[in-house]
């Protein structure tokens, strides 16, 4: 296993992380819910501790509020070997007391006595201005005084501007996004990567295979991989994208099963898979894929965000990323979930009432309120 060094709370961590949000489940058909299959996630997290591991990231919504029960089930007794890292969401921490009641229930279900670092989970741009005036980041400190964490970090899925204005706000000790071969100018994009280098903050990434859509190509994309002499799989080439960045502290895989372990575990212990690992052969390679991908995405919308803001609030391009993604991977699941998201904000197609604002605006051309019941269409599953 390669280890690395996290930013200035300068801890050694295993490049490799363990995240905690898929673990595997026990489907209950007729209540038609899931919950965590203990037995099978305690050998999973227990194998990837013993097998050089050192880095756990959970969180207090995780599997319905049982992730963190079973991490810390798991890792009674290997503690002091490894990172313990958990998020609290922004709608559970109202006043002071609540902060303060959230953290020591999340000890009591970890079985520890501290957290390595503690985070604001998914920082969202409308939510901003409120998580600062709730002085969540001013508990936090408090928290780390009474050494009952270690450092202080956030989450983040939004774009660049934002995390700037994140990062620029407060000395974080860490911050996890979301990167993978396909976002590299999307989400917060890779320049986010550097800027929070530049500020010594560990950086962590969530979604190194966009939430499995890269494992599986299509066969058009695996004969790139195919065509170079050195064979690796689709997994190894998403993964070698992310440990060529010296900032990174830690690559989150969220794996179900002790089979995709072992492959991450194989990967990340390779004498080579260390920053500056790809060729500028390789580097194009990736860049060939990624547009390849693109290609396979049915609307030509660029992200562009000329068409906002909606008189009704539909998240025009935050859709067709998500429809476009579906049609790109051949799999609904994930974009499902994201349009669920969406639609708790008051932001999905649903909600347009077809005024043409937006196409008059949209350098594309889309008949953007035509696409946008196309999207609902393939999309709505998990809203109804
Ligand atoms: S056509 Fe629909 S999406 Fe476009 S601005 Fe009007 S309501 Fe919004
Ligand atoms: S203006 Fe057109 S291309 Fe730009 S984000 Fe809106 S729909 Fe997409």
């Amino acid at each position: 296993m390669q280890y690395r060094t996290y930013g200035k709370l300068g801890f050694r961590v295993s490049a490799l992380g363990m995240g905690c949000m898929r673990l595997p489940r026990i489907i209950h058909e007729e209540q038609g819910e899931a919950q965590v299959d203990t037995e099978k996630a305690l050998e999973l997290i227990r194998y990837a501790a013993d097998q050089g591991i050192t880095y756990f990231d959970t969180a207090y919504g995780y599997h319905n509020m049982q992730s963190e029960a079973v991490l810390g089930e798991a890792l009674e007794g290997r503690r002091e070997k490894v990172r313990i890292v958990t998020k609290q969401p922004f709608g559970v921490m109202h006043t002071p007391a609540d902060i303060r009641r959230n953290l020591e229930q999340t000890l009591q279900k970890l079985r520890t006595d501290y957290i390595d670092v503690y985070l604001i989970h998914n920082i969202q741009k409308p939510f901003w201005e409120e998580i600062k005036a709730r002085k969540i980041i001013e508990a936090y400190e408090q928290f780390r005084a009474e050494g009952l964490i270690r450092g202080i970090g956030f989450s983040y899925h939004g774009l660049l501007p934002t995390f700037k204005d994140i990062l620029d706000y407060y000395p974080w000790d860490m911050c996890q996004i979301q990167q993978n071969l396909m976002d590299v100018e999307r989400e917060a994009t890779a320049e986010a990567i550097h800027l929070a280098g530049q500020k010594g903050c560990a950086l962590v990434i969530m979604e190194p295979l966009r939430g499995g859509s890269l494992a599986n190509p299509p066969p058009s994309i695996q004969a790139r991989y195919n065509a170079y002499p050195v064979k690796r799989s689709a997994v190894e080439w998403a993964f070698r994208h992310l440990i060529t960045y010296p900032e990174i502290s830690t690559i989150l895989s969220g794996v179900t099963t002790l089979e995709q372990l072992k492959e991450d575990i194989a990967i990340f212990s390779q004498p080579d898979a260390v920053p500056g690992c790809l060729s500028a052969e390789e580097r194009q390679i990736l860049s060939q894929v990624r547009a390849a991908y693109e290609s396979l995405a049915s609307i030509p919308c660029t992200g562009c965000e000329y068409c906002l803001p909606c008189p009704n609030g539909v998240a025009i391009p935050g859709i067709f990323r998500q429809y476009n993604d579906g049609v790109m991977f051949g799999a609904l699941d994930q974009p499902k979930r994201g349009y669920f998201f969406i639609s708790r904000q008051g932001q999905d197609a649903s909600r347009c009432a077809a005024c043409g604002t937006c196409e008059e605006k949209c350098p594309q051309h889309i008949a953007i309120s035509q696409e946008l019941k196309t999207a609902h269409e393939s999309l709505k599953g998990w809203i109804e």
